[in-house]
């Protein structure tokens, strides 16, 4: 097969045995790999009902025919498990040099089950895996451990870490890679505690197995003529990196502030990527063979933090531990995102979970004396502090640990209200009050509040119609079908959304001819992305998941935009449950939101 290793390794932890499957041409032509693939593994081999943290959940890395090509954001995996945060199906992509290198292993796919007796690291070449102690290594920080690991290994070694927030099982616990001051972070949904629940600290991948491509010149064609685009629609990324949408997204009134309360920030140029680039821009870094280079390292130059080195926080970075806490303090921010980094967690979910801490504390909900540090509004010393015991669980932080929902289950009977979360992930940084196209994505997401679910950047184009409810359930059912076939191709969203573009058409099953030489028609591949939304959407089903839970946060429906150019907006729910019956018919879902067989027979999931 052209485009793939072909092989899948399964590792059991608790029998300390593996084995080697193939991978079958017609479901590698069914899902492609990467997030089609791992939905399938997924749904396969882990049993309804367990708890994210049982043995018998699986995590699973997977690249796609893509993955280690030389189209620009190649250099791109998915890592999928059952969420400690959701408790359903979640998939998260990262770059850096890591997944190109799985990719040489041979093997497509890696499925992790069971639990080790104590800590360990895999290394996966491509004979195999080999199952390490890291005892050694148990407490350090993720970019302490890839250093540690390449030390003994090697440097041409790629490894993915946990943090000690992974070990001490945080539910927004993520994993992270660095490969020449470039990170690569599987952020959301918790996967990183589900590998500390295994005592798996690091994936270490290495090979040498080079990917075959059916007609070179045909990819070479389809990359010579998106050269000039790719390069005009990511020249702010490789300026700035995602930041530079700070400033476009507070003008459209559409910048969460204040744990939603409003969703303009007053000091939004503080925090702009513009103004940090000014400050703080020490180099460009950037992933494998991608010329966009979106990745910026921060020198801070003044203050408290002067001295400090560290990455770019990206957009959604700077609303969680920004605008949303109300802090403008730039440097913060860097340090707020370094810490998470290192620590090992996702900074949206701790952002946005310390934003309704504060409006807790303002409304009573909380006494300043359970929290045991200094902290409100704009506080960034406190935010700082309570990053660190977040990762550690020391002290308020052991509640912080369990994310913004069941902290807020936990304070009032009310608090749950304030929370800005869909499926108790909190949401990212694209608004679901004043774009209805993401009213009804997050609402319909498998992840909740993912952006990567359903794409914001089309809704921001000039003339897009943000502010109305028609087309957009169409609109959603096609994004998601994109990020999908994206997800599992696997590539970089910014060089596909910018340089082939936003949904599911010509370039891609242009791709995919060349790379795998199949017949890929483009309505062919926009039912792959059908296919694994269902595949997602059945494993969900499974959980216990029905329309009761395609729900916005109380405050999306409930309290319009209070002043700024989208007051008024908001998704109340006679509307969304408009929008959800037109989505549920579009997708052939019963008005409970459930797959029907015959879609699921057409699809060839029954
Ligand atoms: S655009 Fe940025 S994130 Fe994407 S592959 Fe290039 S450097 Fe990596």
């Amino acid at each position: 097969m052209k485009g793939y290793g072909g092989r899948i390794l399964f590792v059991d932890l608790t029998r300390g045995t593996s084995r080697i499957d193939s991978l079958a041409e017609d479901t590698a032509r069914a899902l492609l790999g990467g997030n089609g693939l791992a939905v399938r593994l997924l749904f396969d081999h882990v049993p309804a009902l367990v708890d994210a943290y049982d043995s018998a959940n699986a995590v699973v890395f997977a690249v796609g025919p893509i993955t280690d090509t030389t189209v620009p954001g190649n250099s791109r995996a998915c890592v999928a498990s059952k969420s400690p945060l959701t408790g359903l199906f979640f998939d998260s992509t990262f770059g850096g040099r890591w997944p190109a290198t799985m990719k040489r292993t041979g093997f497509d796919a890696i499925v992790i089950t069971g639990q080790a007796p104590a800590p360990v690291y895999l290394k996966v070449g491509e004979a195999g895996v080999e199952v390490k102690p890291a005892d050694s290594l148990w407490g350090h920080t993720t970019r302490d451990t890839v250093h540690a690991i390449q030390a003994v290994e090697g440097g041409e070694v790629d490894v993915m870490a946990i943090g000690p927030a992974g070990e001490r099982l945080v539910r927004f616990a993520c994993l992270a890679t660095y490969w020449k001051n470039r990170e690569g972070v599987a952020g959301r949904g918790g996967i990183g505690a589900v590998l500390g629940a295994k005592r798996v600290k690091a994936v270490v991948v290495t090979g040498g197995r080079k990917t075959e491509l059916a007609d070179s010149a045909l990819l070479k064609a389809l990359l010579e003529e998106k050269r000039e685009p790719l390069k005009t629609g990511t020249k702010a990324l490789s300026v700035y990196g995602t930041s530079f949408l700070v400033k476009p997204i507070n003008t459209l009134g559409a910048l969460g502030s204040y744990n939603l309360r409003q969703e303009t920030f007053a000091d939004a140029q503080a925090i702009s990527g513009e103004e940090m680039h000014a400050h703080y821009h020490d180099k460009d870094t950037t992933c494998l063979k991608c010329p966009v280079a979106c990745g910026k390292q921060y020198e801070i130059r003044d203050g408290e933090l002067l001295g400090l080195k560290a990455k770019m926080p990206e957009y959604e970075t700077i609303f969680a531990f920004g605008s949303m806490l109300g802090n403008a303090h730039a440097g913060s921010l860097a340090r707020a995102n370094d810490l998470c980094d290192l620590l090992g967690m996702d900074t949206i979910s701790m952002g946005v979970t310390l934003s309704f801490v504060a409006e807790a504390l303002e409304r009573g909900w909380l006494d300043p004396r359970e929290i045991g540090v200094p902290f409100g509004w704009g506080d960034w010393r406190g935010m700082l502090r309570l990053v660190e015991m977040t990762a550690t669980r020391e002290g308020f932080g052991d509640r912080l640990a369990e994310g913004a929902w069941r902290l807020a289950e936990s304070v009032h009977p009310e608090a749950t209200r304030t929370v800005y979360a869909v499926k108790r992930l909190e949401l990212p940084a694209h608004s679901a009050r004043a774009l209805k196209g993401m009213s009804i994505g997050y609402a319909t997401a498998t992840r909740g509040g993912s952006h990567h679910d359903t794409r914001p950047t089309p809704q921001y184009a000039q003339g897009y119609d943000r502010r109305g409810t028609d087309g957009k359930p169409e609109f959603a059912v096609r994004s998601q079908h994109f990020t999908a076939v994206d997800d599992s191709l696997v590539l970089c969203r910014f060089t596909s959304e910018r340089g082939f573009g936003l949904f599911v058409e010509e370039p891609y099953a242009r791709m995919v001819r060349a790379v795998t030489g199949w017949d890929m028609s483009v309505e062919e591949l926009e039912l792959v992305g059908e296919r694994v939304i269902n595949l997602e959407r059945l494993f969900n089903v499974r959980e216990g998941v029905r329309r009761r839970d395609d729900v916005l946060p109380w405050r999306v429906m409930h309290e319009p935009i209070p002043d700024g150019p989208s007051a008024g907006m908001h998704c109340p729910p006679d509307e969304l449950a408009g929008m959800l019956d037109r989505y549920y018919d579009l997708r052939g879902w019963d008005t409970d939101g459930v797959p029907t067989a015959e879609r699921l027979q057409s699809l060839g999931l029954r």
